[in-house]
């Protein structure tokens, strides 16, 4: 039994699976539980994408989906929120009328610049283009609080032509540690994103290291998500998160299905 708690219908812009395939491709991997995450990203600096939701027709379609697919799966309302410095007011306005059960906040561009286009990583090496990712990283979550998971917290590993895209806790000095202990002091935690095999990075977003040290400085919320775009990645690698989770010393991963955390057993 599995739950995907990071999904993209259409109603992301890079996304072009409808709600219902999602569904139907759901029951049949054995998920019991989705959390539809849809983008929104404020100021989002790539203007080719518009990661805006059209909030009233989501949640209606998620509504409608509900009702069409009870019993056979469980659908959680969710969000993908884009952190920025800039917007965090504006994060925090959106979200007050609105009825989310789970919320993941990621960050996507950094300093302003989208992290998968050239301008982010120019004249910086792995270390620097890392170190400025978890810095602004950090001080976006010390302001804005009203998500329930970091998405993909490595994210930049994805990008930048590296050789070796691992990070290692240990290479960052303290600054893993001050992200680990703020999630866990508010009752926040981490995904396992299972969407790094996609990128040849040959891992999870985290990998075992970064997951092995939140847990041990206390972390205990943590749920897995395909970050799927189309209903081929659904739930996939979800076996290696599972064993990855427990090796990291994890017995619990937890589910949003009504807001507050639920703890399923590994
Ligand atoms: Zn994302
Ligand atoms: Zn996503």
């Amino acid at each position: 039994m599995y739950y995907d708690y990071h999904i993209h219908t259409n109603f992301s812009e890079d996304s072009r699976m409808n709600i219902g395939q999602a569904c139907m491709q759901a029951i049949e991997k054995n998920i019991v539980e989705i959390a539809v995450t849809d983008h929104l990203d404020i100021d989002y600096p790539d203007r080719d994408f518009e990661f805006t939701l059209d909030y009233a027709a989501y949640s209606t379609a998620l509504d409608r989906a509900r009702k069409e697919f009870d019993g056979r799966l469980n659908i959680v309302k969710g969000l993908e929120i884009g952190l920025q410095p800039h917007i965090l007011d504006e994060c925090t306005a959106f979200l007050k009328d609105k009825d989310f059960q789970f919320v993941i906040a990621s960050v996507h561009a950094v300093s302003g610049m989208d992290l998968y286009g050239e301008d982010f990583h120019r004249e910086k090496n792995k270390q620097s283009s890392y170190t400025e990712y978890l810095q602004e990283l950090l001080a976006c979550i010390k302001e804005f609080k009203s998500f329930n998971v970091v998405g993909h917290i490595d994210l930049i590993r994805r990008y930048g032509n590296y050789s070796d895209r691992t990070m290692k806790c240990s290479d960052f000095g303290d600054l893993l540690d001050l992200i680990f202990m703020e999630l866990i002091a508010t009752g926040r935690g981490l995904e396992i994103n299972t969407s790094g095999f996609r990128y040849n990075l040959d891992s999870t977003l985290p990998d075992f290291d970064l997951l092995k040290r939140y847990r041990e400085l206390g972390g205990e919320i943590l749920t897995i998500g395909s970050d799927a775009h189309t209903t081929y990645h659904l739930g996939e690698f979800f076996p290696y998160a599972h064993q990855l989770a427990k090796k990291a010393g994890f017995k619990y991963l937890t589910r949003f299905p009504a807001g507050k955390p639920e703890f399923i057993r590994i």
